[in-house]
């Protein structure tokens, strides 16, 4: 709270007894009381003066600069303004909304209908402002006004959460929309069936048809469901101490199976690491799947495990057509693909290397993903290596 300042008495009793004695010394009281009345009128004015922003702080030397020097390292952004205009802005409003706000009025600093409204308040108030510093960034924008002429403004970003409801939107429709395609064609293949049974050959054809999309459907909904289940688990790093090599042997024969397990190479070294046998087991079945997929026809597949310093190194080589540089950094988003019919007429469903992803970083693992259009694709899972014994503890594994 704010102290009242104490009346000025003690200079007016000053006031009074100089001009007493200026009188009888000088004997000509109209004069003192001249300078007596001066005296205290400009006594009193400095009493009545506003309190300056130094007082009205409440602390002595809370000046502008201080006031600066203290919200300068603030995470938030924070602007002070008076009668509008920016007095101080800290470091994070410089870098969102540029150096050049300061001095500026606050309704070209903000620029956005939403904020510059604000003003207009003489309550606090807040709004949600859309693309303030960066396309698609969201802000809560808060005014409180003070002392009449002053105001502090913050700035909340709540762009992660928006992003994270886009992306939970934008999954939905993908898969409901991946969902809906199978679905449609056995509704259409059997709706058929029923009107036209037609002769044997056909029934069996559409029979065929109608087993094709089921196990889609089938495939897609075993992927949505892994996918969930590492992401559920994605904070509790595997205790379970596992040999690698056979591992990996086991699930590559089982992703090329008879047809196309002579096409693969192996050059596996023993390495433990810790590791969830299925998750592990999953994401080599996706990576060698694809290598075999989407390889040169009867190209060959090269695998290999090595162990180095801390990190096993798994890579998967193929000869196919590569992926060109501009799809690599998009490949572990969900259903994302290349070349769409490509993968769906192979039995892709978009999701196997956002499974890989998850699975790796679950493992506090890498994946790179290197390719040269036209010479092939390398994939390369890096997981750290389980050391000491086998007793199951967090801190036996490296990050990566
Ligand atoms: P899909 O089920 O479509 O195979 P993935 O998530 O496993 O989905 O892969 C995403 C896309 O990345 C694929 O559709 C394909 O276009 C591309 N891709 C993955 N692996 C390879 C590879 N070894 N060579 C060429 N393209 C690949």
């Amino acid at each position: 709270m704010e102290q009242p300042a104490a009346k000025p008495w003690t200079g007016i009793a000053l006031a009074i007894l100089a001009c007493a004695a200026l009188a009888i010394m000088d004997e000509k009281p109209w004069f003192a009381l001249a300078i007596l009345l001066i005296w205290i009128g400009s006594l009193w004015l400095k009493f009545d003066e506003p309190p300056s922003m130094e007082t009205a702080s409440g602390e002595a030397g809370l000046t502008r600069d201080t006031m600066a020097e203290l919200i300068e390292h603030s995470g938030t952004p924070l602007l002070l303004t008076r009668r509008d205009r920016v007095t101080i802005a800290n470091r994070a409003a410089r870098d969102v909304l540029g150096p050049h706000i300061l001095g500026q009025d606050v309704r070209i600093a903000l620029r956005h209908p939403e904020a510059i409204a604000l003003a207009e308040h003489d309550e606090p108030a807040s709004a949600t402002v859309y693309n303030l510093a960066r396309r698609r960034d969201v802000w809560l924008v808060s005014r409180k006004p003070f002392n009449g002429d002053y105001a502090v403004i913050d700035l909340t970003d709540q762009s992660a959460g928006a992003n994270v409801g886009r992306a939970h939107t934008d999954f939905v429709a993908n898969a409901s929309h991946e969902l809906r395609t199978p679905l449609a064609s056995i509704i259409g293949y059997v709706e058929s069936l029923i009107d036209e049974p037609g002769d044997e050959s056909l029934r069996a054809r559409f029979h065929q048809t109608i087993l094709r999309e089921a196990k889609r459907l089938q495939q897609l909904v075993d992927d949505l469901l892994s996918l969930s289940r590492v992401e559920a688990g994605e904070h509790d790093l595997p205790s379970e101490h596992i040999d690698l090599a056979p591992l990996v042997l086991l699930a590559a024969r089982d992703a090329a199976g008879p047809a196309r397990a002579d096409r693969i190479d192996f050059a596996l070294e023993d390495t433990t690491i810790q590791g969830d046998v299925p998750q592990l087991e999953q994401a080599v079945r996706n990576v060698v799947d694809n290598a075999l997929k989407y390889g040169a026809d009867d190209g060959r597949v090269r695998i290999s495990l090595t162990s180095e310093g801390e990190a096993a190194e798994l890579t998967v080589a193929d000869q196919g057509d590569g992926i060109a540089p501009d799809h690599l950094p998009h490949l572990t988003r969900r259903f994302y693909r290349v070349d769409p019919g490509r993968s769906r007429a192979s039995g892709g469903t978009g999701l196997g290397l956002a499974l890989v992803k998850h699975i790796v970083e679950r493992h506090r693992g890498r994946l790179d993903i290197a390719s040269e259009h036209g010479a092939g694709t390398t994939v390369t899972i890096r997981l750290p290596i389980a050391r000491g014994d086998n007793s199951a503890s967090h801190d036996t594994v490296t990050q990566l």
